[in-house]
């Protein structure tokens, strides 16, 4: 098959989370099964400095129309694996920044036309290109309006840009909701300016597109395709999901064991297997010592590695500070993004700096070594669409610690619910029931064979992207 992805995140040409890493993998993995795969993305800075993209060819140029005026863009292809070909939609007025979609205190003002002009340039570059797509698949509302622009372009011109179109959600938390004026912008019929189209309460709402346009609608678990019909966790579309309902999947993300692999991975101290686990000492003396701590210290250490945005569940943490501070225990952050949460784990670990570390920044050798040297790897998150740590953990042999939400509920199972097959410990997603699962911790810590049993159940446990990318193919199969 010929198979399209378009996406604002892709690993390792930008990312903040998961996203890049989904993307990055379930290319990776269509790509190794034989499939033709393109993945646009924007041409952001950090895309094209990277070496990848050294010798990126300038294909071609744009001409974008946009409300009642044009602007110009330029497209750069390069291929660095085998059937994958990345093309970045590239406009320096946009993208050339150094982060995606705001610059930490709040998201850019011009976010919309940026990702309209973004979708506008596939579309524009499918038809140029000729790429007769069978599947056109768009992630999150940076690239919703895909589906719809194809569609649009295809009447307008009477060409064929993609057989099908597929859209995934991520994270509806995150809708790309703007004034209703922008609906102009991306030129659309009138009719989409619509309660049946784009508009939400008075504003335009890309998400939204995304899902009631595409030929098939799917999300990152099984748990977050059937909550995102409830109103606890839609956000609001719940009532816009439930219009799919028949047609919304839950595909659990998986691992990609090229970059998260004990075994293999380049950016720990030391590599390490279930055979032999004295690397992942080694990768624990070095968390310490990078963490400010003595390297000999022997009771639980607790990783945390996230974005810092209230969905990670920092306030639980936070509201657990007494536990951690009066504790024989470790507790190493890794987050950025909002800074009250910066400034609260800073206090925090000023309060106690013999017990508590945070480095607050985007660290993709720090989130490794954090995986690895790890007794426990602590994400309550409030909602959690499938969750990639959690399961890095597993893989690394490090017990994960999750609240009862999404991907979480698919990809852990509590140890002392289930003895026999638990790989971490579960809690409700509130500060009390952080409260009452760290003790847990601490028991099951003390218990080594117990400990060791539920790390050898995980670090048995596959979540590589075969199964996942299967999931995919048979979805595109069927669609097509
Ligand atoms: P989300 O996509 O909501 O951020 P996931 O658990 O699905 O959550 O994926 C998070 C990804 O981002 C993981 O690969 C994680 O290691 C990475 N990540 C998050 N914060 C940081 C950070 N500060 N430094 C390096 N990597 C990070």
């Amino acid at each position: 098959m010929k198979i399209v992805h378009v996406a604002s995140e892709l690993f390792p040409y930008m990312k903040t989370g998961g996203l890049a890493d989904a993307v990055s993998s379930l290319a990776g993995a269509l790509a190794d099964n034989g499939h033709e795969v393109a993945v646009f993305l924007p041409g952001y800075r950090t895309a094209l400095e990277h070496k990848d993209a050294a010798g990126a060819e300038r294909r071609m140029r744009l001409r974008i129309e946009m409300g009642d005026q044009y602007l110009s863009g330029e497209v750069r292809v390069f291929a660095p694996r085998r059937n994958l070909t990345v093309y970045l939609i590239c406009r320096e007025e946009f993208f050339d920044r150094r982060n995606p979609y705001g610059n930490g205190e709040r998201d850019y003002e011009d976010n919309a036309d940026r990702f309209i002009f973004f979708c506008k340039g596939v579309v524009e570059t499918l038809r140029l290109a000729d790429l007769q797509a069978d599947v056109v698949h768009a992630h999150d509302w940076q690239a919703a309006l895909v589906p719809l622009l194809v569609r649009d372009a295809e009447r307008k011109q009477g060409v064929t840009l993609a057989v099908k179109t597929v859209f995934t959600i991520h994270n509806i938390a995150y809708q790309g909701l703007f004034p209703r004026g922008i609906f102009a912008h991306t030129n659309l019929p009138e009719d989409f300016n619509s309660i049946d189209g784009l508009e939400y309460y008075e504003q335009t709402n890309l998400l939204k597109g995304g899902i009631l346009f595409a030929d098939r609608v799917t999300t990152v678990s099984p748990r977050y395709a059937q909550e995102i019909q409830t109103p606890e966790f839609g956000n609001g579309l719940e009532g816009v999901v439930q219009t799919r309902e028949h047609d919304i999947v839950g595909l659990l993300n998986g691992v990609d064991m090229a970059v998260w692999n004990p075994g293999t991975d380049a950016l720990l101290p030391a590599r390490y297997t279930l055979a032999n686990l004295a690397g992942k000492q080694a990768c624990r003396a070095e968390l310490l010592k990078r963490a400010g701590f003595a390297a000999n210290f022997r009771g639980p250490i607790f990783g945390v590695v996230c974005r810092f945005v209230e969905q990670k569940g920092v306030d639980l943490i936070l509201a657990n500070r007494d536990f951690f501070l009066r504790e024989d225990c470790r507790l190493i952050v890794l987050g950025s993004g909002e800074k009250r949460y910066e400034d609260d784990v800073r206090a925090m670990a000023a309060a106690a700096p013999a017990k508590v570390a945070l480095s607050a920044k985007l660290d993709e050798a720090m989130s490794h070594l954090i995986e690895a040297g790890s007794d426990f790897f602590v994400m309550p998150s409030l909602f959690e669409p499938c969750g990639l740590n959690q399961m890095y953990s597993q893989v690394y042999g490090t017990l994960p610690i999750v609240s009862r939400v999404g991907g979480l509920i698919d990809t852990v199972t509590d140890v002392d619910e289930f003895p026999e097959t638990g790989t971490g410990l579960m809690c409700a997603p509130t500060a009390a029931g952080l409260g009452e699962v760290l003790p847990r911790a601490l028991r099951l810590f003390a218990d080594k064979p117990r400990y060791a049993a539920a790390q050898r159940r995980g670090m048995i446990r596959d979540f590589s992207w075969k199964i996942a990318a299967a999931g995919y193919e048979r979805l595109y199969q069927e669609s097509l």
